[in-house]
């Protein structure tokens, strides 16, 4: 399942330019800008020190030609996927999960953390416990072991 709403949204370009004419006050810290290059993004001037990611801090003019701005905040593009991407589809409830959740993963599946149980009994798993997936089901041990001995799973190449 895909719609367009997923599309990963595309960073802001930013140029460095000289500057030309009147000097440019920056939006970052609104004195004018002397420097020999600024950065423009977004149609708005800033010195090179001021385009500064709002997570880590780091100067986005070094670490890269794109920016990507959400809710306000301007962020470098780990930053923003990080927060703002995706890590996969919930293998148990279909949903998306945000990147910066944490997630259980079995196999090739991913899973929220509230998602991860038996889907039988709803028994959750602790670190260490034992789980089996069985037809892309998670089971638990007992549920795993009475399927078997019921013949109830179709029987898989592992
Ligand atoms: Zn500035
Ligand atoms: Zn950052
Ligand atoms: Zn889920
Ligand atoms: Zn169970």
């Amino acid at each position: 399942m895909s719609t367009d709403k997923c599309k990963r949204r595309k960073g802001v370009p930013m140029l460095s330019v000289q500057p030309k004419g009147k000097q440019k006050g920056c939006a970052g810290c609104n004195r004018k800008i002397k420097d020999r290059y600024l950065l423009k993004a977004l149609d708005k001037y800033w010195h090179e020190d001021c385009l500064k990611c709002a997570c880590c801090d780091c100067r986005l003019g070094e670490v890269g030609a794109t920016l990507y701005t959400k809710a306000n905040l301007i962020l470098c593009r780990r930053d923003y996927l990080r927060l703002f991407g995706t890590t996969g589809n919930c293998a148990a409830c279909s949903k998306l999960i945000p990147a910066f959740e944490m997630v259980m993963r079995a196999r090739d599946n991913v899973y929220h953390l509230d998602c991860f149980a038996c889907q039988l009994c709803n028994q959750r798993f602790c670190v260490g416990d034992k789980f089996f997936l069985k037809n892309n089901m998670i089971l638990c041990q007992m549920d795993y072991e009475e399927g078997q001995l019921n013949g109830s799973f179709e029987t898989q190449v592992q």
